[in-house]
């Protein structure tokens, strides 16, 4: 009977020992899936922009950059289009930082409801927004921007009394398809070719702010091909730069003409009143 007693025993101290680990267990995979869960919402942060939900800026130039290699690999278009409210700080000292929060946030759901799903926008300045279109060409782009641009018009703020209305600059440019091209797609490192489409995009949408604002310009990108693109890209660069004076020091007055040059690094650049469009081809 002392036998059985101790048998007894020992079964029920096996029984406890078996509760215990189940209950350790259950602690274990409890605080695995809280590391789990943890670990998404910092990659989330890493890659989300806290105001308004948009993708970041260091998560926008990764990604931009994988399209773009994509579109010169499977010889799609692909366009970009650069965006900054115009007059901002206006509106932070007329109606106050959260009233300008407010508007960056209701902004960026508009535009996000506009785009498709395939398009990656993001925030990537205080007041300026980005987004790189997949297998867009340019007259695409330029009707989505146009789209864009009178759907952030129209938005209105009742603050008090008053009434807010924002508008937006925007620069595009878009890498054509590889017929239109005069360089072989092959030798453009994707990398280097982002920076040169983001200073054109950016040298577009400062044209369109000294217009006035509330329009879009495109640039085009250069593709002059030959053994050393680097070296040629720069020089495209300067170009853009050039045309972009020529633009403020001809248009100013908005005169309804065609200005342009030619030459070797020149093209023609034309303005279309009508469609407030900048171009140069
Ligand atoms: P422009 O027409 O030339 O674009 O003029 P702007 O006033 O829009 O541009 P500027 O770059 O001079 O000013 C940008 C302003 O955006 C200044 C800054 O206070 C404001 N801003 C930047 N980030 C935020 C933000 O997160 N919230 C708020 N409320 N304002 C911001
Ligand atoms: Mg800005
Ligand atoms: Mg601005």
């Amino acid at each position: 009977s002392n036998c059985l007693g101790q048998i007894l025993t020992a079964n029920r101290l096996m029984k406890n020992l078996e509760d215990e680990v189940k209950g350790r267990t259950h602690q274990l995979e409890n605080v695995l899936a809280e590391t789990r869960h943890l670990k998404q919402h910092y990659e989330t942060l890493a890659m989300v922009d806290e105001l308004t939900g948009l993708y970041n800026r260091r998560f926008f130039f990764a990604e931009s950059k994988l399209a773009l290699s994509r579109a010169l690999r499977f010889s799609h278009p692909f366009s970009l289009i650069l965006m900054d409210i115009d007059r901002f700080k206006q509106v932070n000292d007329e109606f106050g930082h959260a009233i300008g929060d407010i508007v960056l946030q209701d902004v960026a759901k508009t535009l996000l409801g506009i785009l498709r799903e395939t398009d990656v926008l993001a925030r990537v300045g205080g007041e300026e927004f980005a987004v790189v279109l997949p297998n867009t060409p340019e007259d695409g782009s330029s009707a989505l921007a146009e789209r864009l641009l009178s759907a952030v018009r129209e938005l209105e703020w009742a603050v008090g009394e008053r009434k807010l209305h924002i508008t937006l600059s925007l620069g595009l440019t878009t890498l054509p398809l590889p017929e239109k091209r005069s360089a072989d797609s092959s030798r453009i490192d994707p990398g280097e070719f982002q920076d040169h489409l983001y200073s054109v995009a950016d040298s577009a949408m400062y044209s369109a702010k000294t217009l006035g604002g509330n329009r879009q310009v495109f640039l085009a990108p250069k593709f002059l091909g030959g053994n050393n693109h680097q070296e040629r890209n720069k020089k495209a660069t300067l170009s853009d730069r050039f045309f972009v004076s020529l633009l403020m020091a001809g248009l100013t007055g908005l005169e309804p003409a065609t200005s342009g040059v030619t030459g070797r690094r020149c093209n023609r650049l034309y303005y279309s009143p009508r469609s407030r469009l900048v171009s140069v081809k």
